[in-house]
């Protein structure tokens, strides 16, 4: 009789298991359905954000860029390192805000430098991609070159640093430059920066994360030291992404040896430099379009090895921020003959060139007539001026506009541009 209670009880407390187990195991599968759907649903709004953030970018393209300048309050500066800000700016107008290619810059008309009667004007490369709201600078303050400790520091950099504030108003030309990529294509790229250089290319690498694509990008960073690393946030959370974003690959270079105590990321090289080397032995082959920007030297480095390796000119694309080895990647001798002689018709002179002119800015400089520039590398078309009568060789490729396309327009690059005998311009 107690065996069969026994038994009985035994088959309850079993069947009563066997229910709790089946209990847990519905509430589980019914939580998996649960977070399922959730995720399903995120997924969908996401798709939906995207969709309209795709379409508010699309609907900028109708924005026509400004002529002239056009008034910006710096809404937020934002130091990112120990000797590079960021400046958010906002027209003054409210009015939108025209697309830009990342890649591009924007020039500043920089008025009130102290010492300075006349306002300065530089150029600076938007560093992120395009936002409605405002567009992004960031600028490193220039010391005075290692050749000659005593000169003064930079001009418009150090102003910036040092002056101007969050509500600063600042006058801003239009976004402009021709080394720029378009973010609807789909080749795959090798994207460039060393130092400060890194700016445009930091744009082009957010436009391409911003619109979800899955183009190849390699991304190489080359500084000196870790505490240079003004992405250091942006690449951590890359790292952290990269089984959703596959397609992006990125290496920061460090020259120096990491000496802090702490281990190198996966994505972090210490005593290497970015080379062509390095890059041959990560990518699966040379079918890329390279963007490079940064100093001089390691520009015309990477540029021939890239020739060497035997990469298509036309798929090598550089930018030059002035500074003071630009001169030396120029690819021929820069020098007018001596006894050149141009006329410059607005100031009504006519000057003949002094042995060791290195071009018709440096010329006009000899003969005190004024012509804006900027960058003095070709870059960014501030000295644009008309040709009246004969001709000129750029002795460089300008960066601004090809040399073919500046011809047909009538114009030369006095910066980068030695003139013919008999030469006149409308300055
Ligand atoms: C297309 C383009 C995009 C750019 N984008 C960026 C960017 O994103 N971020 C950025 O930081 N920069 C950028 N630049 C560079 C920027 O435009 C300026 O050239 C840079 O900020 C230095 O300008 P500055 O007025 O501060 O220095 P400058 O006053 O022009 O001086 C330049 C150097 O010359 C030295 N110098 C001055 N006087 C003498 C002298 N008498 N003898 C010897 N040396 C002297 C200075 O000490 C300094 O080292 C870009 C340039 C171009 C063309």
């Amino acid at each position: 009789m107690s065996a069969a209670l026994e038994l009985i009880g035994y088959l309850i407390v079993s069947a009563v298991a066997v229910i709790l187990v089946l209990m847990v195991r519905r509430q589980l599968a019914v939580s998996r359905f649960q977070a399922s759907r959730e995720a399903a649903e995120l997924e969908s709004i996401q798709t939906r954000l995207d969709a309209i953030r795709q379409e508010r970018l699309r609907s900028d393209d109708s924005v026509s860029p400004w002529n002239g300048w056009r008034e910006f309050r710096v809404s937020k500066k934002v130091r990112e390192s120990e000797d590079i800000c960021s400046f958010y700016l906002e027209p003054c107008d409210g009015r939108p805000l025209p697309r830009f290619r990342p890649g591009q810059y924007l020039r500043f008309q920089l008025d009130g430098i102290p010492d300075q009667s006349k306002p300065v004007v530089r150029c600076y490369s938007l560093s992120d991609c395009h936002h409605a709201e405002h567009y992004r600078i960031s600028v490193k303050r220039v010391g005075a070159p290692p050749d000659a400790p005593d000169a003064p520091p930079g001009l418009a950099s150090g102003f910036l640093h040092e002056h101007i504030e969050e509500g600063a108003l600042l006058d801003v030309g239009a976004p402009s430059g021709h080394f720029a990529i378009d973010p609807d294509h789909s080749e795959p790229l090798v994207l460039i920066g060393g130092g400060i250089g890194v700016t445009p290319v930091l744009s082009m690498l957010n436009a391409i994360i911003q619109s979800s694509s899955s183009r190849e990008v390699w991304f190489f960073y080359g500084i000196r030291r870790r505490s240079e690393n003004i992405l250091t946030a942006l690449l951590d959370q890359l790292s952290k992404e990269s089984a959703k974003r596959p397609n992006i690959q990125f290496r920061v270079c460090y020259s120096e040896k990491l000496d802090d105590g702490t281990a190198l990321k996966p994505f972090e090289m210490d005593q290497t430099r970015v080379t062509v080397d390095l890059i041959k032995s990560l990518l699966p082959s040379k079918n890329f379009d390279f963007y490079t920007c940064g100093p001089p030297l390691m520009m015309k480095t990477i540029e021939d090895g890239l020739r060497d390796w035997g990469v298509p000119c036309e798929r090598i694309h550089e930018e030059i921020f002035p500074g003071p080895q630009a001169a030396s990647v120029c690819s021929k001798e820069a020098l007018i003959e001596a006894g050149t002689v141009v006329e410059f018709r607005m100031s009504g002179k006519t000057l003949e060139a002094p042995e060791g002119c290195t071009s018709l800015l440096d010329l006009a400089e000899t003969g005190d007539i004024e012509i804006p520039f900027a960058c003095r590398v070709g870059s960014c078309g501030t000295c644009a001026t008309t040709v009246l009568v004969g001709g000129v060789e750029h002795a460089q490729d300008p960066s601004w506009k090809d040399e073919p396309t500046l011809l047909e327009e009538g114009l030369c690059l006095p910066c980068i541009c030695l003139p013919k005998m008999g030469l006149v311009v409308d300055r």
